[in-house]
């Protein structure tokens, strides 16, 4: 279990609700089975860096999982790794991209999975998102995928042609909605599809490949009971959730562009396979857009979690920490799309601020009894259950921050004087203490930057510059390019500034 501190066995006046994107409705969250929680998000592809889009996915099921834990609830939270890169496109031809990059790049396929798989996980950390409790491999589930496709299979919604297995859409839609996700018809699906190179295998161009049969010159294959061949994208997702949450669980998470067909597909799997819905909430965030338009690598706008910190990007006007772009984030419903600009991130680094060093003062605020002013008292508490409410109400963390920056007025006035602390109960002033303390590090995810939240850090960094100028007064060269060289060793850039200053990042 992660160390969540759960200290308030929460007795909210507000249940949690969930915009559920199958009923489209908001619905009270009643798990399967309290007070455990199965929840199971969409992990990346690993063959190349994850864009600023991929991390907003991810941050925003690592909210949802933050809140769970904080409601008590005990969650098991599945998080796969595609680490066979294998894709259908529209063609019906398999898009193989860790194969692709591994021959690029002249390495074995794994050396580009645990290249990649070691870069997102770097990418988890510095942005502060929790491990999941399983990160399960598609390619250590490839017997259980067989198996699946085999129950596919022999209930009838599943066909073998050339080696390759093909999910019967046909079939399963003449008594299932296929198209009840993502609001589509089939009649339309259909009509839409076309004859396309590669389809002769199908019964129908919509029909998609659950074991696709490739040849020796696909780095990644394995000898199935069918033969050669990779397992079809949709079923991995398929496969591991129910292995590790039951063929029904509670939660299923991912990007909206997930939808269709990846979800839509999951579903049918898992009732021609089980004969079970799998999911009982599905939810779907939204894009991280540049002037309007979803980041994607293909359309060259997005850019890497790294460059961002670095400011190292021509969209950029200068780097941002991980904490801030977090905030960023996190000002924003993760139902909604968030469209980046280095006007709002400028405006997230001073609500960030202004956050941080309330929740400074706020520990270094000495109470003392006083006369207590019930209706303040009384504001305090409202507040921080209005914070819970909007969590509660489908995790909306960009009203919980407003509620919480109502609290930051309350605890400068405190600091100032214009508000005496002793017009709070002890027990009131404890409890806004401990949960302020609580959303700000365990739920929301935000931490102290290093970068002037450690004085000795910075004096310590301090000192160095100093000396660093002196030598440069003295033209001392050595020293002053030992002194840069030595830190950026240490991964510490060193930046001089215009104005004649020096900052330092990690
Ligand atoms: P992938 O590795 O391409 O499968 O993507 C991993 C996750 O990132 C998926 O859940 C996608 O929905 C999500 N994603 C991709 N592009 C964006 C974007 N621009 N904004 C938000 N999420 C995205
Ligand atoms: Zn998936």
């Amino acid at each position: 279990m992660p160390t969540i501190a759960i200290i308030f066995v929460i007795e909210m006046k507000s249940q949690l609700k969930i915009t559920n994107t199958l009923s489209r409705k908001k619905e009270v969250f009643e798990p399967l089975n309290p007070p455990f929680v199965g929840l199971y998000v969409c992990g990346p592809t690993v063959y190349s860096e994850p864009h600023l889009g991929n991390l907003r996915t991810f941050l925003a099921f690592d909210i949802v999982y933050r809140w769970l834990l904080y409601l008590g609830y005990n969650v098991r939270y599945v998080r796969n790794i595609t680490d066979v890169g294998h894709i259908e496109n529209s063609a019906g031809n398999v898009v193989d991209g860790i194969g692709e990059r591994a021959k690029a790049e002249n390495l074995e396929p794994m050396e580009i999975v645990q290249k990649y798989t070691n870069n997102f996980h770097w990418l988890t950390r510095t942005f502060n998102t929790l491990d999941p409790s399983i990160e399960p491999t598609a390619t250590g589930h490839m017997v259980e995928q067989w198996e699946m496709i085999q129950r596919i299979i022999d209930n009838g919604y599943g066909y073998e042609s050339n080696g390759s297995v093909y999910f019967d859409v046909n079939k399963y839609a003449e008594s299932h909605d296929y198209g009840k996700l993502s609001g589509r018809k089939i009649d339309e699906l259909i009509a839409g599809s076309r004859d396309l190179d590669g389809q002769d295998e199908k019964r129908n161009p919509l029909d998609f490949a659950i074991w696709k049969a490739v040849g020796p010159s696909f780095p990644q294959r394995w000898k199935s009971p069918w033969g050669w061949g990779v397992p079809g994208w949709n079923l991995e997702c398929s496969v591991m959730s129910t292995k590790y949450l039951g063929t029904t669980f509670d939660i299923h998470g991912g990007g909206m562009d997930l939808k269709f067909p990846h979800h839509e597909c999951e579903i049918a799997q898992s009732v021609a396979a089980d004969k079970a819905e799998p999911v009982k909430y599905w939810m779907h965030s939204n894009m991280l857009t540049v002037n309007g338009t979803k980041m994607s690598k293909s359309l060259g706008n997005a850019f890497l979690p790294a460059e961002l910190i670095a400011g190292d990007h021509e969209l950029l006007d200068k780097g941002y920490s991980p904490m801030v772009v977090r905030f960023f984030m996190l000002q924003t419903h993760y139902s909604s799309t968030i469209d980046f600009s280095n006007e709002a991130l400028q405006a997230a680094e001073k609500g960030f601020e202004r956050l941080m060093n309330a929740k400074k003062v706020l520990n270094g605020l000495n109470y003392v009894a006083g006369n207590v002013n019930a209706d303040e008292d009384q504001s305090i508490i409202d507040t921080l259950s209005a914070v819970e409410d909007y969590m509660n109400d489908d995790f909306n963390t960009a009203q919980a921050l407003a509620q919480m920056f109502e609290l930051c007025s309350k605890i400068n006035s405190f600091k100032d004087g214009h508000l005496d602390l002793g017009s709070l109960k002890a027990e009131t002033f404890e409890l806004l203490k401990t949960k302020f303390n609580t959303i700000i590090a365990d739920v929301f995810g935000l931490n102290e930057e290093v970068e002037g939240g450690n004085d000795a850090m910075d004096g310590l960094m301090n000192l160095l510059f100093e000396i660093r100028n002196e030598s440069r007064e003295k033209k001392d060269w050595a020293t002053s390019d030992k002194i840069r060289d030595q830190l950026n060793a240490l991964n510490i850039k060193v930046k001089d500034e215009k104005d004649g200053s020096t900052s330092w990042s990690l």
